[in-house]
């Protein structure tokens, strides 16, 4: 793992976090300036900086952070009535770490589109 990556520390535990999720190859927790009242970031396990380096052997692994997205959804309450997954990626897209990473936002009414 790259040695300064804030994520890579997440999922090690070297840097704390709230977890809400792991298994063999994902992590989730809450973001630490959530933007509505659920903002939860879904991690890989293993350091993939952005999804311009995703391959396609990692289509699985996208996969399965979607199927997570939907389940801390609907744990959280905010499926039926709504939520928005989204990737920033690169700087020009928002992104600001560089460790592929899933927001599920919920748990407020949010605006059609994107601002
Ligand atoms: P990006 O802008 O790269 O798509 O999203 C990065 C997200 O990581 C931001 O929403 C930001 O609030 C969150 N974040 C940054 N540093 C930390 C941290 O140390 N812990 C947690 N839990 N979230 C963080
Ligand atoms: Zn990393």
């Amino acid at each position: 793992m790259p040695a300064d990556c804030l994520f890579c520390k997440i999922v090690a535990g070297e840097i704390p976090s709230t977890r809400v999720y792991e298994d063999e190859e994902l992590v989730a927790f809450e973001d630490v300036q959530p933007q509505a009242p659920v903002h939860v970031l879904i991690v890989p396990r293993k350091h993939v900086p952005t999804l311009n380096d995703v391959t396609d052997d990692d289509a699985p692994l996208i996969g399965r952070m979607m199927r997570a997205a939907a389940r801390i959804a609907e744990t959280r309450g905010t499926a039926a009535a709504g939520y928005r997954t989204l990737f920033n990626v690169n700087a020009g897209g928002g992104q600001t770490v560089f460790h592929l990473h899933l927001h599920v936002l919920g748990g407020r009414p949010l605006r059609p589109g994107l601002g």
